[in-house]
């Protein structure tokens, strides 16, 4: 899996890192540098950070850094070579042609073509006239055959082995139906079809491959619905149904919906960013999904109590990263698919229009809790009212305590100051809770040197001779008549340092793409937020010098304890090093 030097400077080239990360992230330039929130972390002021001149990136909040191919292999979830695979497609360069390890990558990309031969012999059974019944399904649901096709939707015969069969018959394995998921193992060790007599409905990535498919019962039989479970191309919690349709329609904001079955509704109305998370609550990875394409979500979960419980979820998660949410109430239909079979779009649209902010929803939630002819139910939520307005701005706040006043009588003054207290609290509990999680975070960091504790002295000069090594590769040879491998005391940095040393050597490459291939992308983390640090520096050549020194005297004292057992002659040794 090794690619050579030149190779991976060519990528990394034709793959300007600012460009690259730009497509997940929302880059502010600032000076020579781009800001942005952070992929990896929940953040609300962006600490994330992209070097041009380094062709790297750093995140000061998290600390994950490296060069565009580690970005690459934490965004997508790849391992080294599928990433390079992945940027050398996007620029159109050619893989070398032997020499790296793309197994995985190959049984992956065997799973999209099972995937895509699984959808086109459902739509092929949909079409079939001995499934007439699964194709009226779909028209009683309103569906036009424009939908199907454009969805892809088809049908899983009832049958123990039809899908099987087929794809047996394009020499596909049981083993590798069983890797798509497509095919479940009896205890006996046979392999059956997994989804029978059930309307499919296909799951397209961003990229428009076919990662998996939702199956439902025709009628009230459970379970309702059967997804594909994870595999090598497809994790439930990172996909969002209908994105690669709705992120071209994102301007107008993302219309998130609990079915799949409500999403298909709501295109064919002509709402196409309408989405869905796939069989499960919104997660914070499908979240920052969305947060790359709209700065607007409207949630449109069912009118039931799991739906309300789902949207108080999301409200949280889409507050961490500052998306505005707004709420559709759905009354008079169970959900956003029989809404618009009720009233039409441009109730539905009319819908979208007023849609509640997430105060104004949250404060009819609680509203709706209270019986406020009595004195206590109006005190209760009075008292939850300005729980929820104290999160406000100023103004805001005083907009809705003064339509509270009016609600239950208590005075517009009294709620106000009450939200002020709250307020005041909670600053408190917040700055403890981003003290907490700087120190989690510093913790996390210190896991990957994880004697750096210990020897903080040590462990920092180190740092600060790689951080010099990094954006001064000049300095070497003073580095090299000053200090060894040897002279380390960290196992960690005597490692990267090592790795360095060994590339210098040899004539390569110590860019953070050549480093990459060497390094897993926690110790690449590290590094990058080394060599921030060695940006830093105001007399690199001096800073390098000092630390050197430091560390020699470190060692020492660590090797105290045995001094009294040297010999003259290593005594004279030490003492003259
Ligand atoms: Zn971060």
């Amino acid at each position: 899996m090794a690619f050579n030097d030149a190779f991976l400077e060519e990528l990394r080239s034709k793959n300007e890192i600012s460009e690259v990360i730009g497509a997940y992230v929302n880059l502010k330039r600032a000076g020579r540098l781009y800001k942005g929130l952070c992929p990896f972390h929940g953040e609300k002021t962006p600490s994330f950070t992209v070097y041009p001149d380094t062709q790297s990136f750093y995140c000061f909040g998290c600390g994950v850094g490296g060069d565009v191919v580690s970005f690459i292999r934490k965004a997508e979830n790849l391992d080294y070579t599928e990433a390079v695979k992945l940027l050398a497609d996007r620029s159109g360069i050619p893989m070398p042609e032997s020499g790296y390890d793309d197994s995985m990558l190959k049984r992956r990309n065997r799973i999209y073509e099972i995937n895509k031969e699984a959808a086109h012999f459902f739509f092929s059974q949909l079409i079939d006239k001995k499934h007439a019944h699964a194709l009226q399904y779909y028209f009683d649901r309103g569906y036009t055959f424009d939908t199907i096709k454009h969805f892809g939707l088809g049908y899983a015969p009832d049958s123990w082995d039809a899908l099987k069969k087929h794809l047996n018959e394009m020499h596909y394995t049981n083993e590798e139906l069983y890797a798509a998921n497509l095919v479940s193992k009896s205890s006996k060790g046979g392999y059956y079809d997994r989804f029978r007599n059930r309307v499919i409905i296909p799951i397209i990535d961003l990229r428009g491959r076919v990662v998996g498919f939702g199956g439902r019962v025709l009628d009230d039989s459970k379970p309702k619905y059967l997804n594909t479970s994870d595999t090598l191309a497809y994790k439930k919690t990172h996909q969002i149904f209908a994105m690669n349709f709705a992120k071209n329609h994102a301007v107008q904001g993302i219309i998130l919906c609990e079915g799949y079955m409500d999403v298909i509704a709501l295109h064919q109305a002509g709402f196409e960013n309408a989405v869905a998370s796939c069989g499960t609550a919104i997660t914070p990875e499908q979240v920052r999904t969305i947060a790359k394409y709209t700065d607007t979500v409207f949630l449109s979960q069912d009118a039931d109590e799991a739906g309300r419980k789902a949207v108080e979820k999301s409200i949280a998660l889409f507050g961490e990263v500052n998306i505005k949410v707004k709420v559709l109430n759905i009354s008079g239909a169970k959900d956003p698919d029989e809404y618009i079979q009720k009233y039409g779009a441009d109730r539905f649209k009319a819908l979208i229009e007023g849609a509640e902010t997430d105060t104004e929803y949250k404060l009819l939630t609680a509203k709706n809790k209270y019986d406020l002819a009595t004195n206590a139910g109006r005190a209760d939520y009075v008292n939850e009212a300005a729980r929820i307005l104290s999160e406000l701005d100023p103004i805001k706040r005083d907009i809705y305590a003064s339509e509270i006043a009016e609600q239950t009588g208590v005075s517009k003054g009294a709620i106000i100051s009450e939200c002020k207290r709250l307020a005041r609290r909670q600053t408190r509990t917040k700055r403890r809770e981003v003290d907490r999680a700087a120190m989690r975070m510093s913790d996390e960091k210190d896991k990957i040197n994880p004697e750096k504790p210990r020897y903080k002295a040590a462990a920092l000069a180190e740092e600060r001779i790689i951080a010099v090594l990094m954006n001064h590769p000049d300095y070497v040879r003073t580095i090299e008549a000053n200090v060894t491998e040897d002279d380390f005391v960290t196992a960690f940095n005597r490692h990267i340092f090592s790795v360095i040393m060994r590339r210098i050597r040899e004539g390569k490459s110590i860019s953070m793409s050549a480093l990459g291939q060497e390094l897993t992308t926690d110790e690449l983390s590290v590094l990058a937020g080394l060599e921030v640090l060695g940006k830093g520096l105001g007399n690199p050549r001096l800073e390098c010098l000092e630390s050197i020194t430091t560390l020699k005297e470190e060692k020492l004292k660590q090797l105290k304890p045995d001094i009294e057992n040297l010999s003259d002659e290593e005594f004279r040794k030490l003492f003259e090093s």
